[in-house]
């Protein structure tokens, strides 16, 4: 349920009404958008009805909400959420590029690679530490290890982090050296992990899981807000489906649907999408004319000998060209690319 005030309502009024909410055992978020606040409101709702929310004169009206997701419902929140990675604010309408490897390899390759992106745009600077792989033989990333070099390497560049935790016994390890913890496609249901981010205190980038409905994905987001962390960002990375040509189905659909029903921001990974290099900038194009918030990409000095999704991974010139197109396409669709944060 939503309680709509008026556009003239004091501080005062809010404040009775929050505190009438509360009594009711109900969680309120108050929302300040340009010209109007609103209340969102969780819990029994049924109980809203014993007290004459209406009767406050500086309730304008009352919504309810009916979809399941709540905190992540575009209604419930009166303007569009930001999330602060470094100095960028992913949200803000710009689009914001995120680029780096799959997998943290060593210092060498991370920090080539951290100049090259900062150089060609990029806001933050992905890498992998502990990485999920299909095959238990395959390479899980270097773990700790990869976490010390990505801090070292945001030092140098002062491009912020995003790195992946895959496991709730990681969590803090994982914040204490990353600015934003991705949950990647696999884990997007893990449950106690999405609650342990969600009490992190760091933004999230949470991907769609290759199976996942749009609605199990704005769920999932539900349970990292619902534990009072406002700042995630949802990703595309592809879904199964019959087609086999490439690694996954780019949902692009998805990113206009996700603007409509959310106010979170919304990234495309062209990367694990396509699987392929040679697909991966006409799909990151697409989803900047699409509406997308930011890109995510794989981008690797030596791809060819990369350690993990190297058939995937853009060179360090292939995305100095894509930025340039992607400049092109957001200025035709009316929108501009985040300039990169300085240190
Ligand atoms: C990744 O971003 O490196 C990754 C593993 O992605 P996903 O979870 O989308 O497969
Ligand atoms: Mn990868």
């Amino acid at each position: 349920m939503i309680i709509v005030l008026r556009p003239n309502a004091s501080e005062h009024d809010l404040e009775q009404i929050v505190t009438q909410v509360t009594a009711l055992g109900l969680t309120p978020h108050v929302s300040r958008g340009v010209s109007r606040t609103i209340i969102g409101c969780i819990g029994d709702e049924d109980r809203l009805r014993e007290v004459p929310v209406l009767a406050f004169p500086a309730v304008e009206t009352i919504l309810p909400v009916e979809k399941p997701y709540k905190l992540a419902a575009r209604e419930f929140v009166a303007r569009d959420t930001e999330v602060a990675l470094g100095g960028a604010a992913v949200g803000d309408g710009a689009v914001h590029a995120i680029a780096g490897p799959c997998s943290v390899e060593g210092r060498d390759m991370l920090l080539e690679t951290a100049e090259a992106v900062k150089a060609a745009g990029a806001v933050a600077l992905r890498g992998g530490a502990f990485k999920p792989r299909t095959s238990p033989y395959a390479f899980r990333g270097l773990g700790a290890e990869a976490l010390e070099l990505l801090a070292a390497v945001r030092e140098t560049t002062g491009l912020p982090v995003v790195t992946e935790v895959l496991d709730t016994r990681h969590v803090a390890l994982v914040a204490d050296k990353a600015d934003c913890l991705q949950v990647g496609a696999r884990n997007m249901q893990n449950f106690a992990l999405l609650t342990e981010v969600g009490e992190s205190g760091k933004p999230v980038l949470l991907k769609r899981g290759m199976s996942a409905t749009l609605e199990d994905l704005l769920l999932a987001a539900e349970y990292v807000l619902a534990r009072g962390n406002t700042q995630v960002m949802l990703c595309e990375r592809g879904i199964r489906t019959f087609e086999r040509a490439m690694r996954n189905t780019l949902d692009i659909g998805a990113v206009p649907y996700l603007k409509r029903e959310t106010h979170l921001p919304v990234l495309v990974d062209p990367s694990h999408a396509a699987g392929r290099r040679d697909l991966v900038p006409a799909l990151a194009l697409a989803a900047v004319a699409a509406g997308a918030d930011g890109l995510l990409i794989e981008v690797h000095p030596d791809p060819d000998h990369a350690r993990s999704d190297g058939d995937q991974s853009l060179t360090l010139d292939a995305f100095a060209e894509l930025m340039d197109r992607v400049r092109d396409v957001a200025t035709a669709v009316g929108r501009r690319v985040a300039e990169t944060a300085t240190p």
